[in-house]
């Protein structure tokens, strides 16, 4: 396996520099991803020449802003594939994102009798909003298990969905277990119940091709900062028909048609949901984030993250004491990696593995129903972006070796 991202490091200012005396190794890009010059100019570039609200003002600057703001919902739009602009709503992220689609579709057709599917491994952004809406309509919220290998079990996913579902909101790519979810399979089965499918896309849009259409998702939720974008920027993807059926998530600013003393009318898709002044910036160095993605595409940037764990899952699986979560089988695997060490809390691994320069997350990565299910409080873990390296994966397996020294297991 060549290195062939290797030149994109310089890109990365962030990535030259030393952690604890050793050069940094970021292994947290399931956590955020960092931020290329070209994004972080582009920030710089809007504050400095084209600040200004958008839809809003006639004038130049207002203008350009709300050119420039509307050509990264078009790049967001060709990048997913979706239909129309209309589809592509700006939230603050994956979270915002599922919680717009809970309170507004959610709270207008769930009722009493009605199921919510989800599953075992959703990260607490795909788990609460649909559990507190179950709680609050006297709904049924019912989790697909997994395999003994730590993959979506979708015997069990037949058998869970079924005409009493009417929302069934799963994670494309898991961020503890690092498998894809069958999304195209899923979305059959919801359907053909006439249930609609939420997916929880935070973990595969940075990392793969993702075709909405292709995958006949009624929603399809990301974050702008996994996938070099700036922070507090992310999307919905949703159909316009179900949009269109849907109330306003909030109410205020730029969202409305009319506004009487008594009632008001919503303006038009994608508007109705972007309420009060919005992210520019952020949407338009996601833009930036999307042009630099291409240029490198999304299937090599896949494919070489599985060589990047091809590399080190079976290394890391020949060392005595540790287990590692979901699939051994690279095949299945995405560039994300959980691990322990027997007889070592992950926190303790993670601080050691720090002072070797290697910053990895350790903790419940926002999974706790996960870990209760895997018997563990807590993992630690590894991710892997297209600009780390088999050296990167070698520095973390020597530090490991030196943590599994130094605590003497
Ligand atoms: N879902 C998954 C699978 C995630 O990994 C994350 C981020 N850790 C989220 C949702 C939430 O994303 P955000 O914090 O950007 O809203």
């Amino acid at each position: 396996m060549d290195n062939r991202f290797q030149k994109t490091r310089n890109d990365f200012p962030i990535l030259n520099q030393k952690v604890n005396d050793e050069s940094l190794v970021y292994l947290d890009n399931a956590a955020t991803s960092q931020k290329p010059n070209q994004v972080i100019d582009e920030l710089v570039r809007f504050y400095r020449n084209d600040n200004a609200n958008v839809h809003r003002s006639v004038h130049t600057l207002g203008e350009r802003a709300t050119e420039e703001y509307e050509t990264a919902r078009q790049k967001v739009q060709k990048f997913i594939n979706a239909k129309d602009t209309r589809e592509v709503i700006f939230t603050k992220g994956t979270t915002d994102s599922l919680n717009l689609v809970a309170s507004t579709y959610g709270a207008e057709n769930i009722t009493a009798s009605d199921e919510i599917v989800i599953s075992i491994m959703e990260h607490h952004s795909n788990l609460i909003p649909w559990q507190q809406l179950a709680i609050k309509k006297g709904a049924t919220l019912k989790y697909i298990g997994l395999t003994a290998d730590g993959q979506l079990d979708m015997e069990d996913a037949q058998s869970k969905i079924t005409d009493k579902t009417k929302i069934v909101a799963i994670a494309h790519v898991s961020n503890v277990l690092g498998v894809t979810n069958d999304i195209k399979k899923i979305a059959q089965i919801a359907h053909s119940h006439n249930a609609v499918i939420v997916v929880d896309g935070a973990q595969a849009v940075p990392h793969m091709k993702v075709d909405v259409q292709d995958l006949k998702v009624d929603f399809y939720a990301f974050s702008g900062h996994k996938m070099l974008g700036p922070m507090g920027i992310g999307v919905l993807y949703g159909k316009t028909a179900l949009l269109n059926k849907m109330s306003p998530y909030q109410y205020g600013g730029e969202m409305i048609d009319f506004v009487e003393k008594d009632f008001s009318t919503w303006t038009e898709l994608p508007w109705k949901f972007e309420a009060g002044t919005q992210n520019v910036a952020g949407a338009i160095g996601l833009g930036r984030a999307i042009d630099y993605l291409t240029t490198i595409g999304m299937d090599n940037i896949a494919k070489y993250e599985t060589e990047l764990v091809s590399y080190l899952l079976p290394r890391l699986l020949r060392i005595d004491s540790i287990e590692v979560y979901g699939p051994h089988d690279v095949g299945i695997h995405n560039g994300v990696v959980s691990f322990n060490i027997k007889g070592l809390h992950p926190h303790d691994v993670a601080t050691a593995l720090d002072m070797d320069g290697v910053a990895v997350r350790a903790g419940h990565h926002c999974a706790q129903p996960l870990m209760k299910y895997l018997g563990v409080v807590a993992t630690v873990r590894a991710s892997f972006y297209f600009y780390n390296s088999k050296a990167d994966a070698d520095k973390l397996l020597q530090a490991i070796a030196e943590t599994k020294e130094f605590f003497n297991v």
